[in-house]
Order: structure tokens, then sequence, then C-alpha cells
């Protein structure tokens, strides 16, 4: 039992863990850095407190990779968030396919018309026809058509400014050249207002689309949420395409628009360029709000000042002759917690082969535990006071046998002068310990 004892608190040493204060210290921190990425304060205090919870409840703390584990639940709590990889289209049953573009001016939406048209021609061997509904400003119809001749679609505008008329004579065109996709760019206004919606709900109604997808420029921060939900009541729009990805944003406006309009993303948009457009990806959003490599950062810099300052709490003590029955019953249950004591011996580089074999079990430390269990708390911090009678009453109490006590106190006995041995080692020797 002695130098099963004596390996577990070597072993212990250095050992790094997550506690309960430093989880709350490293969700904070998440939060903050999720508001950086312009996510929401309310999403990122519902999402860090379910990252709590779920660190809480997942034994990541006696994990044996504690900062992977973390980082692993909040990656995929994101990623579930965030939705599926969808950039599905609907599909009339009978063409044309009508797909209303809808978002604020500035958005993207001219160029995410072109992209798209682009996208469903070589992708899914389309044959779609653009509506120029856009039709206040000249420039906005020229931009179009320029979009349109790059990719060899055409586009139907009109000299009247009449968007419902545009989109719906783009609808009959698209029947009679026998063209399966109609996508109808329409006019956006620098902010959410009531001609604008009244004219895009007006279109929707005409029209009837299969798809409304709303525009959003990513780089907008937490406007984009209250933007889309202006949008969503509405239209009651069935996807979001997210512009303006190849900025510096971290894109955080996503996770917000995700959580509070329910409706899934399906496109990003990562440039100017035409083939600038990808089906969107979650795991590869949720990295980049996280900054994957911050987040990892974060955890390891918690658990390590963690480590150090328990590991020089425990040197300190050791050094002073203070290491009594009350530690050593903490570093029992420490042992206990981290699980498989066995597994943990196997990890120690150098740990002898005899030692790995050993046979660790919990079972091994109960004795031990309902012994110093059965001690009073004076006894424990000096266990000089342990005298025969105060022995038989401590093995009466923990059923366990006087001698069985005895062993203990002179495993305890040695153990506390190896300690104090190690810790006079040179620096080399305390740094492999775990300490600085
Ligand atoms: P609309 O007003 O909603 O139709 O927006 P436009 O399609 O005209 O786009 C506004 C500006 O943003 C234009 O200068 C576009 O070239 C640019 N733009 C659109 N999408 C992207 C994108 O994904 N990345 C970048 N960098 N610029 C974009
Ligand atoms: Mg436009």
């Amino acid at each position: 039992l002695s130098s099963k004892i004596e390996s577990a608190v070597q072993t212990l040493k250095g050992q790094s863990r997550i506690t309960d204060v430093n989880i709350a210290e490293t969700v904070r921190e998440i939060r903050r850095a999720l508001l950086d990425a312009d996510v929401n304060l309310d999403v990122a205090r519902e999402f860090t407190n379910n990252i709590k919870e779920k660190v809480m409840g997942s034994g990541v703390l006696t994990s044996v990779n504690p900062g992977q584990q973390f980082t692993k639940i909040v990656y995929d709590e994101m990623v579930q968030i965030l939705g599926e990889t969808r950039s599905d289209i609907a599909v009339a049953n009978t063409p044309p396919t009508v797909i209303l573009i809808a978002g604020l001016q500035g958005s993207g939406k001219t160029t995410f018309s072109g992209k798209l048209a682009r996208y469903l021609k070589t992708e899914n061997n389309r044959n779609p026809i653009l509506a120029a509904a856009d039709v206040y400003r000249p420039a906005a119809i020229n931009q179009l058509k320029t979009l349109a001749d790059d990719i060899g679609v055409p586009v139907y505008s009109i000299e009247q400014k009449d968007p419902v008329r545009v989109a719906r004579e783009a609808v009959s065109m698209a029947k009679s050249l026998a063209l399966d996709t109609v996508i109808i760019d329409t006019a956006g206004r620098m902010h959410v207002d009531e001609q604008m919606m009244n004219e895009v709900a007006e279109i929707k109604k005409a029209v009837n689309p299969h798809e409304i997808l709303f525009v959003v420029d990513a780089m907008t921060g937490q406007d984009a949420v209250n933007t889309a939900k202006a949008f969503n009541e509405t239209i009651d729009f069935d996807g979001v395409v997210l512009t303006k990805m190849d900025g510096d944003t971290r894109g955080g406006a996503a996770l917000s628009i995700r959580s509070v309009v329910e409706k899934p993303i399906k496109f990003m948009s990562t440039g100017e360029k035409l083939d600038a457009l990808s089906p969107f990806y979650p795991d590869r959003l949720a990295q980049r709000i996280l900054g994957m490599g911050d987040v990892v950062s974060l955890v390891e810099k918690a658990q390590k000042e963690f480590d150090e300052q328990q590991a020089e709490k425990l040197q300190k003590k050791i050094k002073s002759d203070k290491f009594d029955l009350n530690d050593f019953y903490e570093q029992i249950q420490k042992i206990k917690k981290m699980g498989n004591v066995a597994d943990l011996v196997g990890m120690i580089p150098g740990a002898d082969k005899a030692l790995q074999d050993a046979d660790f079990d919990e079972d091994s430390f109960k004795p031990i535990e309902a012994i110093i269990s059965s001690m009073t708390p004076e006894e424990r911090e000096d266990p000089s006071l342990l005298n025969g009678s105060r022995r038989r009453r401590i093995s009466k109490g923990s059923g366990t046998t006087v001698r069985e006590i005895n062993e203990l106190m002179k495993q305890f006995d040695q153990m506390k002068k190896m300690m104090k041995t190690m810790s006079k080692m040179n620096k080399a020797g305390r740094a492999m310990q775990g300490l600085k």
C-alpha cells in the first residue's frame, strides 16, 4: 500500500486540473470573446450559460485533457446552434422556381443575385433569369446587367419604376422562354423602413416565391440582428446569406441571427468576384467566431495558473512541515476524481514498468479514507496527538485494525520526509514536479 500512495501523490503533483473557479473565469473570457466577435449580448449570455452547465456536468474537471475537452464542448455547442450545412434552394414542382432576394442597401443583394445565378447554372445545371426589381437607380440595373453578361444569363428589366410589375413579368418571361429559375433582385434602403418593407412584401404577394433569401453584411455586427428580425417579421424568409465574410469580421452576427430568427444560414459570400460564394459550413464559422486558437489558449492559461498556485501552496506546506492528514486526504480525493490511477501513472514519462502495471484501484484508498474520516480535525492537523487510546477509538470508528492505523501513520511520516527532501531539490527537480 505504501508505495502505491507515494507514487499516487507524486503523480498528482504537476497534474493539471480545472476547477469551478477557473471554469467561471474562462466562461467569462469566452463571453467577452463572443462580444468581440459581434455576437449579440443576450445570445452570448445564453450561450455561455449553456456551456457552463455542460462543462460542469461533463466530467471535464476530472478528464485527462480538460482544456481540450472544454474547448470541444464550446465548439460543438456553437456548431449545433449554427445549424447544419444547407445550400439547398427550393425547387418548384411547376417551373419556374422563383427566388426573392431581400436585404438592406449595400448588403450585397445584387452581387449575390449574380453569384447565385452563376452557382445554379454551373453547379445545378439550371437556366436562370435575373429580374431587376431595384427600379429606382439606373446604376443598379446596369450593375445587374454587367454581372449577367459575365455569366451569360438574361436580365429582365423595364423602363417603368414598378418593382411588382418587373417581378411578375420576369416570371412570365421565364415561362415563355422555358427558363427554370427567376432570381428577383430588389431595392434596399440604408435602414429598415416601412416603404422598403411594403415593397418587398408586395413583390412576395405578387409572385409567391418558392424561396426568399435574406442577405446581410456580416460586417454590420450588432445591427444585423435587428435587421434580420424586421425582415423576418415582414416576409418570413427561408434562409440567410452572409456577405463580406472576406473582411476581418469574425462573423458573430451569424450566431446572433441564427439564434434570434431561427432560420438556416445557406450561403456565405467571400468577395466581390462572381465565384466568391460558398455553401455555409457551420464548423468553419464556429472556428472563426471562437478564434479556436484563442479559446484553447484561454483555457490552457487558466489551467496553468491554477496548477501553479496549487503546486506552490502544497510546496509551502511541505517545506514548513505543515503537510497534514487533511492535505493527505484532499490529495486522495483528487486522485480519485482524476479517475483511473493506473492510467495516470502510465502517463508519467519515465514511470517504470512495474509501477505502470501495479494494480491501483479506488478500493486501495478505502481503509485510509475511513481512518482519516474517523479522526478529529485536531488529530488530522497534528498526528502526534494520536496516542494508543485515540488509535483504538479511530480503529472502532473506521472498522480497521490498530495495526492498519499504525502502518498508515508510519507511511505518512515517511512520505512527509520524502516530500520534504524532494522540495529541497534543485530547480530542475522542481520543474519536473510542475513548478516554475
Ligand atoms: P446591394 O445594394 O445589396 O445590391 O449590394 P451590392 O451587391 O451592390 O454590393 C454592395 C458593395 O459590396 C459592392 O461594392 C459589392 O462589390 C460589395 N460586395 C458584395 N458582396 C461582397 C463580398 O462578399 N465581399 C466583399 N468584399 N464585397 C462585397
Ligand atoms: Mg443592388
